[in-house]
């Protein structure tokens, strides 16, 4: 499904940045404070955790699919475009937006 997904990634017609940010999110490419400690750019000591609840460590996963902010923010997304799926893993997001295609 998510060789599936990529060729339609590339071949779609959503904006590069979507694109691009889309490939980030499915590789953990995306700059989260985990990634970015993992890297050594937040210093030790510094705060790993979410930069938009504070209570859980900023991964990508938690970024875009478990953070209550950002489960707040899908809500309103899908409701406005009249969608009754909450995503809850990369690979549903992927799976949806594939379905969404082929429509
Ligand atoms: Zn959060």
């Amino acid at each position: 499904m998510e060789k599936k997904f990529i060729g339609y990634l590339w071949k779609g017609v959503a904006p590069s940045r979507v694109v691009v940010l889309s490939w980030k999110f499915l590789f953990d490419r995306i700059p989260s404070r985990v990634n970015l400690a993992r890297c050594n750019i937040v210093p030790p000591g510094e705060t790993i955790s979410c930069a938009l609840c504070d209570a859980q460590v900023e991964t990508a996963n938690h970024l875009f699919l478990f953070c209550d902010v950002s489960r707040g923010v899908w809500f309103l997304v899908m409701r406005w475009l009249e969608f009754s799926f909450t995503p809850y893993s990369s690979k549903s997001m992927c799976i949806w937006s594939v379905e969404v295609v082929e429509r």
